[in-house]
């Protein structure tokens, strides 16, 4: 559909025009195809879009033209639209595509999120402001602090609703929307249209357009996938080895744990390879220097936990890893969709222990196809690995927490910095509040060679390749 579609036909100011091609964007994805015109008409919008597919501008630019249509005079510390979104990563690119696109109008902008001092947003608000790109949280604190007012917001866009309500922010949500003028324009973009996301949208919009570009839970079919199957124990070595083997110069290493993001960097940065690690334990500003170094090549190794990875806008990342599969099935088609987006091809490899098969079966049930197990090439397997820490207890196999999370129930909804000896918030959601310990298992007691044999899947460490999957340099 989009295929004869011009940026030009969608009724777009001038100004914005040019902005899209100073970006470089010859055409609108599909998702701006469809929302940017209804969104012009003033209507409520429900849009079924993932991150990769081009829904921020999908959003941004029919804003952008709507609020340049009708030039108020801007106050101070009082936004004309309101765009929510689940975290600090997200806020912080959302409002960077605000000014990208915005860069020939005259609009104010500002990004409001936890994990940072408050007094310098309370400085910004005190000056004239359109566009307020917030974290939940943190807004609430604002509101609180009545530093903000949010009686002239004119249009509303809840971004990744979807993932809001996983984070446990349905009760903030509910809060904000009742601080809103009854007036105005909604739109809702959200992956995925569970139960609760249907609530959601039937109490928020109003006849809505709808638009929905990415089938729910379609894994990318431009990511070409496979699994390698290893004990936990030799990850560590087999990440040092993909990537010296591959060459890779830009992966993004996913891994369940800030404590095994940690390990995993320090490990690749022995073996030579510069590596940087980023999850809700960094402070705001060392995360925002190692997504800094890693975008711009200086690090080729991001390592990074699913939260802190949420939201993560790299223009054409080949590579993803899997260095432990995710508790959560969809997870894992969040993940491999930080590749492939926007059109460019990409990979995902999985490492996957036998202890990690249940998992793997889950996500193919939900992709509805195999993952390739793929054999390394040249892998030498350490005679000695490094020992294993303790595992923290799986997570139960349960989708989403169902609805009318409390703020305990639902985790880390307000992006406060961590404090010392307290867990990020944002990084807690996806804990289980009652987490079964795990199940002893005959095959825990084997030795690393004696579970080789035990493990099912095909094939271990061969020495030459069966089928290989994935790009090379
Ligand atoms: P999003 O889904 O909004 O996170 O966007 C994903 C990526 O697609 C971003 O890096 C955008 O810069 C890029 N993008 C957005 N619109 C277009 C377009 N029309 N053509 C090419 N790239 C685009």
């Amino acid at each position: 559909m989009s295929q004869e579609i011009h940026f030009a036909d969608l009724g777009l100011a001038q100004p914005l025009l040019r902005a899209i091609e100073d970006a470089g964007y010859t055409k609108p994805t599909p998702v701006q195809a469809q929302a940017i015109p209804l969104v012009l008409k003033g209507g409520d919008l429900l849009a079924g879009a993932q991150t990769g597919t081009g829904k921020t501008a999908g959003f941004t630019l029919p804003i952008l033209h709507l609020l340049s249509e009708k030039p108020l005079t801007p106050k101070a510390g009082r936004p004309r639209c309101l765009i929510l979104v689940p975290t600090r990563e997200l806020a912080a690119q959302v409002e960077e595509s605000v000014k990208t696109y915005g860069k020939y109008l005259k609009h104010s902008s500002m990004v409001m999120f936890g994990g940072v001092g408050i007094n310098p947003q309370i400085d910004r608000l005190r000056k004239p402001l359109d566009i307020l790109v917030a974290t939940p949280g943190r807004l609430l604190d604002h509101v609180g602090q009545k530093t903000l007012d949010l009686s002239g917001i004119e249009i509303l866009v809840l971004d990744e609703a979807d993932r809001m309500l996983d984070m446990g922010f349905i009760r903030d949500i509910k809060k904000i929307l009742a601080l809103l003028p009854t007036q105005r324009q909604n739109l809702l973009f959200s992956a995925t249209f569970s139960d609760e996301i249907k609530a959601l949208a039937d109490g928020l919009l109003h006849n809505p357009g709808f638009v929905e570009v990415a089938r729910r839970n379609t894994a990318s079919e431009l990511v070409t996938q496979t699994v390698h199957m290893v004990p936990q124990s030799h990850k560590r070595d087999l990440m040092s080895h993909l990537i010296k083997h591959h060459g890779w110069e830009q992966v993004l290493v996913f891994t369940r744990t800030k404590h095994g993001a940690n390990r995993l960097a320090e490990k690749l940065a022995k073996d030579g390879i510069p590596a940087a690690a980023i999850h809700g334990n960094k402070s705001q500003s060392a995360r925002t220097k190692a997504l800094a170094q890693f975008k711009d090549g200086s690090i080729p190794v991001l390592v990074a936990t699913d939260i802190a990875a949420r939201g993560l806008d790299i223009d054409q990342l080949p590579q993803v890893v899997n260095f432990e599969l995710p508790n959560v099935p969809e997870d894992y088609v969040h993940r491999i969709g930080r590749t492939g987006r926007a059109g460019a091809s990409g990979a995902a490899v999985s490492l996957v222990d036998h202890e990690e098969a249940k998992l793997l079966k889950d996500i193919e049930k939900l992709i509805k196809r195999e993952i390739p197990r793929v054999a390394v090439e040249g892998f030498v397997p350490p005679a000695k690995p490094e020992p294993e820490a303790p595992r923290p207890p799986r997570q139960p196999q349960q989708r989403r927490p169902q609805g009318g999370q409390s703020r305990n129930g639902g985790g880390g909804n307000r992006n406060h910095p961590p404090r010392q000896g307290q867990q990020n918030r944002n990084e807690q959601p996806r804990q289980p509040q009652k987490a079964k310990p795990q199940q002893e298992k005959p095959q825990k007691n084997l030795s690393e060679a004696a579970r080789h044999q035990a493990m099912p899947q095909t094939p271990l460490f061969a020495p030459k390749p069966i089928h290989r999957g994935q790009r090379h340099k």
